[in-house]
């Protein structure tokens, strides 16, 4: 019998685990995939954004707010990237510089902080490879960017260490009451518990279902985007959000916490919640709308092109309550931007909600405040990376070679708390595969470290989920 179940290893259950492990609770994770953090979390334009532009009163400012105020501290206890480097939404005329105005209004009452109005000549001079087409600009020192895959290993690392147990590949099919508590089914089993948060993304409104809620439905909708290496390109330090419309915020420039560009999202309601493919349409639309913000973007320096899919609910806000038909279900669904930067914040509340349905908690005595500083070889001065290699000669067999990753920093992968167990996993968890070459080089011999780590034969390594099988079998019989 668990105290709590939650339903979804993204980056708002893996928020939620980590918060409920500061208390003496049994608690479960239950993920379909086999690694964390593959649904909506993976492909997202991982901005901590500010919360000016969330309509004021909503669960979301509320949410985006707070998430924003307690990602520094977070990221520097957990040993995740968090850059507070600010954005600036800019306006082309005077209807935009009218929307700018109101924006920084809401800003105010969402409680937002620095927030400031900018002339063309400030942000000219602020970011000069903006157009000189702009006209002004809403500036927020205090947003900033993440990674999002590390952020969720992160949470979850810290919930692990304190507890928690995570089960992949365990898809829930139904939800049951049972006695005083209830019973989440899975493709595999069975498991009981006290109370259960819904933290499904995609799938919250199905996992709400189950309980018999039919309060919001999501419609899920891609956004494409572009990776490009900075080098080559013009110097953009903040991220650049253009002026939002009814159909959201628009195509932003940001840099990343690993110093390449990303330009993005597209939006276009989908069919399928899994889709991940970018078409020619949507990138000469993300290409044309990036251009205008910075026309000196040099696409031939492009790394990838990739898609997220959100959880957009048809009730415009974030849909976080505890289930009137199933007591002890919590249901966090509809989960679209700005879910990465509210998910602390969500943690929270979560955590009140629990409280309110009658859940006792009691603050653990032992609990660990911080997570280890991770090897990341190439962050070494040479001295640090001479003394790592005597340690462990594998810290010396560079495997990565366009982000200079060791074959050490790749086992470290396979043994946190929160373990790589796939291809793509070990390339979001230590950035192996994440360059130029996508993998081409490395894969092979990642995939070699897998077996090797894993006692794993080549033909049972994943490159993200089940069936993505890489080798599918010998050429030749080994002589
Ligand atoms: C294009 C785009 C841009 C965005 N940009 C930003 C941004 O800049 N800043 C920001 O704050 N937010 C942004 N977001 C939103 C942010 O990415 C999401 O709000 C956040 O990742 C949601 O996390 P989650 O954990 O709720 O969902 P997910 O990451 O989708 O996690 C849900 C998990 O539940 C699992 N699951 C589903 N069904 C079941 C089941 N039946 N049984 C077990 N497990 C199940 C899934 O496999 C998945 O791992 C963006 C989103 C998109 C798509």
């Amino acid at each position: 019998m668990f105290d709590v179940i939650v339903i979804g290893a993204g980056v708002v259950g893996a928020a939620i685990a980590r918060e409920l492990s500061q208390y003496d609770l049994k608690i479960l994770v239950l993920e379909k995939s086999v690694e964390p953090g593959q649904g909506t979390t993976k492909a997202n334009s991982a901005v901590v954004h500010a919360g000016y532009d969330c309509k004021a009163g909503s669960l979301k400012a509320k949410m985006n707010v707070l998430g924003n105020k307690l990602y520094p501290e977070l990221a520097k206890k957990l040993k995740f990237p968090f850059m507070q480097n600010g954005s600036f939404v800019i306006a082309f005329d005077d209807e935009e510089m009218e929307t700018l105005k109101a924006l920084y209004q809401q800003g105010l009452e969402n409680g937002c902080e620095q927030l400031e109005l900018w002339s063309r000549e400030k942000t000219l001079q602020e970011e000069p490879a903006l157009s000189s087409q702009v006209r002004g600009s809403l500036y927020s020192a205090l947003a900033g960017v993440t990674d999002p895959f590390l952020a969720c290993y992160a949470f979850l690392d810290q919930g692990i260490l304190n507890g928690v147990e995570l089960k992949c590949e365990e898809k829930v099919i139904a939800l049951e009451k049972r006695g005083q508590g209830l019973r989440v089914l899975t493709r595999k089993g069975s498991y009981e518990s006290r109370y259960v948060i819904n933290a499904a993304g995609l799938y919250s409104d199905k996992i709400a279902n189950m309980a018999g809620d039919f309060d919001f439905v999501i419609h899920p909708t891609k956004g494409e985007y572009r990776m490009i290496e900075s080098k080559d390109n013009p110097v953009v330090k903040r991220t650049i959000f253009q002026t939002p419309t009814k159909k959201g915020k628009g195509v932003l420039v940001a840099m990343t916490t690993h110093g390449n560009y990303i330009t993005g999202p597209t939006s276009r309601v989908v069919d399928n919640p899994e889709c991940s493919d970018v078409d020619d349409e949507g990138l000469a639309v993300l290409d044309e709308c990036s251009k205008k913000s910075v026309p000196g973007l040099n696409f031939m320096r492009s790394i990838r092109v990739f898609s997220g899919v959100r959880a957009k609910p048809d009730t415009g806000d974030f849909m976080i309550y505890a289930s009137k038909n199933m007591q002890g279900v919590i249901h966090v669904g509809g989960i679209e931007s700005p879910g990465l930067a509210s998910a602390p914040a969500i943690g929270l509340y979560v955590k009140e909600l629990l409280e309110k349905s009658g859940c006792v908690l009691h603050q653990k005595e032992n609990f660990i405040d911080e997570l280890p500083e991770p090897v990341i070889m190439h962050r070494l001065s040479f001295q640090e990376q001479e003394k790592k290699i005597r340690e462990n000669p594998k810290y010396g067999k560079m495997i990565c070679r366009c982000e200079s990753v060791s074959e050490g920093e790749i086992v470290d992968a396979l043994h946190y708390p929160c373990p790589s167990r796939t291809l793509d996993g070990v390339k979001r968890r230590v950035r192996a595969g994440m360059g130029r070459c996508q993998g081409g080089f490395c894969a092979p011999r990642v995939l070699e470290i897998l077996c090797r780590e894993l006692h794993l034969e080549p033909t049972e390594i994943l490159k993200e989920d089940q069936g993505s099988f890489l080798v599918t079998g010998k050429l030749k019989e080994d002589a």
